[in-house]
Formats: structure tokens, sequence, C-alpha cells
């Protein structure tokens, strides 16, 4: 029996992923290190820090840690910047209103990301009042793979993990909601397609009545 949603952010309700790509592309460069859409794609569902270790090997240098604070640092603040221009262009395919339609009263949503900017996000697009509980990455120890952030948020709405769907777009979000023993269902990238549950390319036309008859 379903109860709860939890959601991860980037690439599920929202894409900034070419934010962050334009903000990485641009610090990396700084480095002469060059960053195309397939590493960009590796660097989706990794932290700040990881990301930037990602890089610098694929870049082959090594920066002090003074230094490399400085570039997360920097590349925060261009992606901030970016999310300021965020609208409902950004949205996923159909989300808003799956949210929309969605009882409130049978189901408990919850987002579940490693982002700290989270809230802001969702605030610059006046989605939070979906929300019963919003769980980002300054909220827990470890991050995904780590299924932490998914526990932390089933808990917050008073759900067990069985109970509740995970919607994820990346490899380590997927892990993440596995290994915490909930349901995934993946969003857009096809090649999560036999490591979740279930699969859409997007909300448009999805209900979730159509999960629950393969679940
Ligand atoms: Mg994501």
């Amino acid at each position: 029996m379903i109860k709860g949603l939890i959601f991860d952010l980037d690439g599920v309700i929202v894409n900034t992923d070419t934010y962050h790509y334009e903000a990485w592309k641009s610090v990396a460069n700084k480095y002469s290190i060059q960053i195309d859409k397939s590493i960009n794609e590796n660097l989706k569902g990794l932290s700040r820090r990881d990301s930037w270790n990602l890089i610098m090997e694929i870049g082959n240098i090594q920066l002090s840690d003074e230094e490399t604070n400085i570039v997360l640092e920097t590349k925060n603040n261009l992606y901030r910047k970016k999310l300021k221009n965020l609208s409902s262009d950004n949205l996923l395919l159909g989300v808003e209103n799956f949210l929309q339609e969605l009882n409130h009263k049978e189901f408990k949503l919850a987002i579940g990301s490693s982002s700290r900017n989270a809230k802001d996000i969702l605030n610059y697009l006046n989605l939070s009042s979906y929300f019963d509980s919003i769980i980002d990455g300054s909220m827990v120890k470890k991050l995904k793979p780590s299924p932490d952030i998914f526990i932390k948020a089933a808990k917050n709405l008073g759900l067990k993990p069985i109970h509740c769907i995970v919607f994820e777009d990346s490899l380590s979000g997927v892990k993440a909601a596995k290994d915490g023993g909930f349901k995934v269902i993946s969003v857009g990238n096809k090649e999560l397609l036999d490591v979740a549950d279930y699969h859409i390319d997007n909300f448009l036309d999805f209900k979730l009545d159509q999960y629950a008859t393969v679940s």
C-alpha cells in the first residue's frame, strides 16, 4: 500500500541541469579542462565536491583544499545566479499537473534531494506548498548513493520505506532508494529501466494506478 511519494528534485521535478553544466564548464575552463555532455551525465546525482573531484580526475590536476573550496564556492555562486531565471519552462513535462491532481489526503509528499539549494529552487517555482517535508543535502551525513536522504524523508512523513515510492533520474539515486527498501520509479534516463521497478519518460499522462498495476 503506497502512502508516500518522495521526489528527487533535479531531473525529476525541474531541470536545472543546464545551469549546473554551464557553471561547471565555466570553472573547469579556468583550469583548461573541457567538459562535454557525456561528462556532465556522470556528474548527475553527485555532490558538489564529488563532482569537482571527478572533473579534476578528468583534467589530471590536483588542487589544495583551500583552492578547491574556492572553486566549489565559485561554482555554487554561478549556479545560484542562474537559478533566478527558473520558470515553469524548466519543469519536467506534466509534473505540475501530476502534483496538482494527486489526492493529498491519500498521499504524503516529500523531496529527497542532495542539493542544498532545494528549498530555494522550490520557492522560485512556487512548488513548496505541495510537499509535507523537504530533505536536502545539508540535513544528512551521507549523500546518495547512501539511502539516508530518502530514509529521513520517509521518517518525516511518518512512513516506512516500503510504503513509499521514490522518483529518481540518476543511477546513484535509484541505488540509494533500492538500498533503503523503497519502490523506485526512474524518470527520463532509459538506462535506469533495469534497476528501477518502473520507468517513465516524464509525468505527461502518468497516473499512479499505472504503476500499481505492474507492482
Ligand atoms: Mg536528479
